[in-house]
């Protein structure tokens, strides 16, 4: 295949033609795929840089994940779970640091039932001009169309991989169909959604990571998070090599060229096997990053991944550091809640 002429005149990409793209070794014909998907991303985007402000309100959860440190087997994590209160300070912390969109992740908990969680939102909503993400696992159908009637936008589901063979060994015999599933539900009713993979999961394949770009084009996902596989301790996973920053790299400037205006971040994942993942994530076409507001003491527990970067030290100086490591790449930082530019989140 030619290079120039698979980076420059295409529309629509083939597995075939992703897997060689992925496949590329060459440093030159590397920076090249950089380099288009950075115009390809510039394009819809110029140099704006959006920030989602993430609040990590709770470690506990109910599920097996092979690779997460907060799933429910692990007994040496300390759980927490921050107040309503402390939740919504947390948010506020976040929009008087000029963030326009704020996310609520947490484990699988349903503590933080219908009533609570909707509360939250409408609580934040009530009172920011504000978008609000939830992040918080697999929930009911029901429940979801309450947060959104609450005021949620967006909902972060990872499908994390796409084989479905090994999805249910990643997921203790859990299956990939329904995780689709509740990605179309929240689609459907009007959620902008976000979907991914960990890049690096044991026995994954190059194919395998095609098919998770085919899978976020297939589910018109409005972001799209790649991230690489980090070994957490206390896992049945935690001998595994880590994810690749250069792979990881390749994939985020594939799906660029692939899925074209969505948004694309450049994870604390990436940041902590690597320097300077940012710096690298945004020079691979990603133009959004998801600074942690998590306060202490809790901040140092939301342990999905071990050497995760900057848990002990300040959110504020974090955000700090990030607005300057994305000023210093010639960018700037979006003053919008930077929606989908796909179509409008209203049902
Ligand atoms: N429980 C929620 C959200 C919290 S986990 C959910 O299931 O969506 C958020 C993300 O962390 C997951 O989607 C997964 O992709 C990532 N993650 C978990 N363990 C990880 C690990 N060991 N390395 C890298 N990323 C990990």
């Amino acid at each position: 295949m030619n290079i120039k002429e698979i980076l420059y005149n295409k529309d629509s990409y083939s597995r075939e033609e992703i897997i060689f793209l992925l496949n590329l070794s060459d440093s030159v014909e590397i920076d090249k795929l950089f380099q288009r998907a950075k115009e390809i991303r510039d394009s819809y985007f110029g140099k704006e840089i959006h920030l989602r402000g993430v609040i990590e309100f709770s470690n506990y959860c109910t599920q097996h994940c092979l690779y997460c440190g907060l799933r429910e087997e692990n007994l040496i994590i300390p759980r927490y779970r921050m107040s309503a209160e402390e939740i919504l300070d947390t948010a506020k912390i976040i929009y008087n640091n000029g963030i326009r969109t704020i996310v609520l992740q947490s484990g699988e908990d349903s503590f933080f039932d219908t009533d609570l969680i909707s509360y939250l939102i409408y609580s934040i909503k009530r009172q920011y001009d504000v978008a609000i993400t939830l992040s918080l696992g697999q929930r009911g159908f029901d429940e979801y169309k309450t947060w959104k009637i609450a005021g949620a936008d967006r909902y972060l589901l990872k499908h994390e991989s796409a084989n479905p063979k090994l999805y249910s060994i990643y997921h203790k015999k859990a299956k990939l169909d329904e995780r689709i599933q509740h990605l179309k539900f929240l689609k459907r009713i009007g959620y902008q959604i976000a979907s991914g993979n960990m890049i690096g999961l044991p026995n994954q394949t190059v194919a395998d990571i095609a098919d998770d770009i085919l899978l976020c084009r297939e589910l018109d996902v409005d972001m799209a998070a790649f991230g690489p596989f980090i070994p957490s301790i206390n896992t049945p996973y935690q001998n595994m090599p880590a994810g690749d920053t250069l792979m990881t790299q390749k994939v985020m400037a594939v799906v660029r060229l692939v899925l074209k205006n969505v948004h694309i971040p450049a994870t604390t994942a990436l940041d902590s096997i690597d320097d300077f993942g940012r710096e690298k994530g945004l020079s691979a076409g990603a133009n959004v990053i998801m600074p942690n507001f998590t306060p202490a003491p809790y901040r140092e527990n939301y342990l999905i991944y071990t050497n995760k970067r900057g848990i002990n030290e300040d959110p504020l100086d974090i955000h700090s550091q990030i607005k300057s490591r994305i000023e210093a790449l010639g960018h700037n930082i979006s003053q919008s809640r930077g929606d989908s530019i796909k179509r409008s989140s209203s049902i």
